[in-house]
């Protein structure tokens, strides 16, 4: 009977219900008061949107495969030029 007539979460709690970090007994009420509340469940939707799309820095294993690529890239053109310098000689007269 309890879990039916719990009051609406605030803000700070329904977004730690998003994170997991609401206590467990807790949680598992507000969760359940969530799914059957619209103005709640409402309110979460507009929290998940909010908080999903916006990294606000970009993770350093992401940023790595781009630094690599571009000494890949530079290494490659080092190369190349050497072999076409190498080539233009050999086929000097
Ligand atoms: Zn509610």
């Amino acid at each position: 009977m309890s879990s039916e007539t719990i009051t609406c979460p605030d803000r700070p709690m329904l977004i730690r219900i998003l994170e997991g970090k609401a206590p467990p007994e807790e949680g598992e009420a507000l969760a359940q008061h969530v799914e059957n509340c619209p103005q709640c469940s409402a309110q979460i939707l507009r929290l998940r949107e909010e908080s999903t799309p916006v990294p606000l820095s970009v993770p350093p294993q992401l940023q790595r495969p781009w630094k690599a690529f571009w000494m890949f890239a530079a290494t490659l053109l080092i190369v190349s030029i050497a072999i076409y310098c190498v080539v233009q000689q050999v086929h000097r007269p």
